[in-house]
């Protein structure tokens, strides 16, 4: 797949403080990455960065392969960005708004009309053209930003937060919305929500005092070679770890059991140990990365709650 965008050694201060230090990574098309962390971990800093909004105290960013410092103008082009803070006109209209920034991303004036037709009819605009910006809601509002950003059909699509502030009806309204762009677009958000980059997200970037953590795909696949049991009964752990396809068995409470199987094992033979053991197997099913697990351990704030 295509790398959209590429970010070596990226790293950015304000005086002394380090906000961003000695990022890379890699966006490919169709993929939707998430930067993931708590407040002040860098994740806006390095969202303005990718958008050429501001610029890297070390390091540099490629947008489809164009070195965005040297070239910004072409790099640009490429890029569509939803900042925090959406710089909407409450005093305009949704169309005037939108014809507005077509011309400002450049697009051909004759394009214009189609251009901003086509924005609102993804965005769920339609209906709304001639709606002043102040009377809408926040989520119209969130569409809006979102639409604005998509209007030069941009390959790469920065997204700073977009469900911030919306109420879970909207805020499911856009995560579909981001999911449905992907399919044209590669996307880069930041969130500090957890259910929001398993939700959208097919790789995260755990940021932490503006280092990178940790980088973790989230595809639905299970890892290969784990699974979660829960067998009835008080059942001694060493039981479980002596049957034939396990690698070892993690007691997890209440029967509860990750299993990791030797290799080539499968779920299937690991079932048929259990009940040929004599157990009584209540669940089987795959072990999935636990991102809040992995999240908390990295930031050092305890367990979840
Ligand atoms: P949040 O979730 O709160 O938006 P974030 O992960 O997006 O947090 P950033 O906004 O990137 O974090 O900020 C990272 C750090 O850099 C913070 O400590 C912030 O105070 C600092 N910072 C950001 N912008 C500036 C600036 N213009 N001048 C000085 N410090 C800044």
């Amino acid at each position: 797949m295509e790398i959209l965008a590429r970010a070596i050694d990226l790293s950015r201060r304000f005086g002394r403080y380090p906000a961003l230090s000695g990022l890379d990574f890699e966006l490919r098309q169709g993929e939707v990455l998430g930067l993931l962390g708590p407040n002040g971990a860098g994740k806006t800093t390095c969202l303005r960065l990718l958008s050429g909004g501001l610029h890297p105290s070390r390091g540099k960013i490629e947008i489809l392969g164009i070195d965005l410092s040297r070239r910004p103008v072409a790099a640009k082009r490429h890029l569509g960005y939803l900042p925090e803070r959406p710089p909407l006109y409450p005093e305009l209209r949704v169309d005037e708004y939108l014809r507005h920034c077509a011309r400002l991303h450049r697009v051909p004036r004759r394009g214009v009309k189609e251009a901003v037709a086509e924005a609102k009819r993804r965005c769920g605009l339609d209906g709304v053209g001639r709606q002043l910006i102040a009377k809408l809601s926040k989520g119209f509002r969130q569409r809006l930003g979102i639409a604005q950003a998509i209007l030069h059909r941009p390959r790469l699509l920065i997204l700073d937060e977009p469900t911030e502030g919306l109420d879970p009806v909207q805020t499911r309204e856009v995560r579909a919305l981001i999911r449905e762009l992907s399919k044209d677009s590669g996307i880069i958000l930041s969130s500090h929500v957890l259910p929001e980059v398993q939700a959208v997200c097919d790789r995260v970037l755990v940021l932490h005092h503006g280092r990178l953590l940790r980088s973790e795909h989230l595809s639905a696949a299970p890892r290969a070679g784990l699974c979660r049991v829960r067998v009835a009964g008080a059942v001694d752990p060493g039981q479980m770890a002596r049957l034939p396809c396990v690698e070892a068995a993690i007691a997890l409470g209440e029967g509860r059991y990750r299993m990791i199987l030797t290799e080539g094992a499968t779920s299937g033979d690991l079932a048929r140990q259990i009940v040929g053991a004599g157990l009584e197997l209540h669940e089987l099913g795959p072990e999935r990365p636990d991102l809040e697990r992995v999240f908390f351990d990295l930031i050092g704030a305890g367990d979840p709650a």
